[in-house]
């Protein structure tokens, strides 16, 4: 596998986005997470390694998230994928909050509404959706074996922001604790803003915390 991190200033946010080019060595297929604005950085990793992109998969609808995901579509045709509960949020900018972020709505419809479970395939290559509700009700995490991509839920040291819309912290508390903290100690997060850790280091933070 091919995992490669391009990290950019997206809109007015003074934080960087994380965007994931993965690729199926053997065969070339490949899907990008989280598309930055700057699509060419996106498309010169792909021509370089002569891949061919099939899905473009949004961890959830936030506008920092979401800004290449028009252009990308129309360069390469990729299936757009997002969960069904945020599926809506490519169309309302009161939900992707793209007038805050600073870049345009995609005003756009997914190709596929990703459920718990649900599997995507590269090659031999296989990536499961975990639905984590609560930075957004439709966020989710992809797992593949010794990774986890896992957008604005979890951070190295901390978890995602619960005061946006369809927000809720009891809810990414419990995706966490419940679905994320019961992978392997040695599974390496690649999370959607900062650095990457690890499953072990961060399962301190949530057999401490106390919120009830
Ligand atoms: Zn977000
Ligand atoms: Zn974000």
């Amino acid at each position: 596998m091919i995992l490669k991190k391009i990290k950019q200033k997206v809109g007015v946010l003074d934080m960087e986005t994380n965007c994931y080019v993965i690729i199926d060595d053997q065969t070339k297929r490949c899907m990008v997470v989280d598309p930055i604005k700057d699509v060419k950085q996106i498309l010169d990793i792909i021509k370089y390694n002569e891949a061919i992109v099939e899905y473009i998969v949004l961890t959830h609808c936030h506008g920092d998230h979401v800004a290449g995901v028009v252009e990308l579509k129309n360069e390469t045709q990729a299936k757009i994928c997002i969960h069904v509960l945020d599926a809506d949020g490519l169309k309302e900018e009161a939900k992707s909050l793209t007038y805050i972020v600073g870049v345009e709505n995609p005003n756009i419809m997914p190709d596929v509404y990703l459920q718990e479970n649900d599997v995507l395939t590269l090659g031999k290559l296989e990536f499961k959706v975990i639905h984590t509700p609560g930075h957004t009700q439709g966020s989710i995490c992809l797992y593949s074996e010794g990774i986890l991509i896992s957008g604005d839920t979890l951070f190295k040291g901390t978890w995602g922001r619960t005061d946006l819309p369809t927000s809720s912290f009891q809810s990414i508390i419990s995706s966490i604790e419940n679905k994320l903290m019961i992978l392997p100690n040695e599974t390496i997060i690649y999370p959607g803003h900062g650095k990457s850790s690890i499953i072990k280091d961060e399962k301190k933070i949530y057999l401490d915390l106390k919120y009830y």
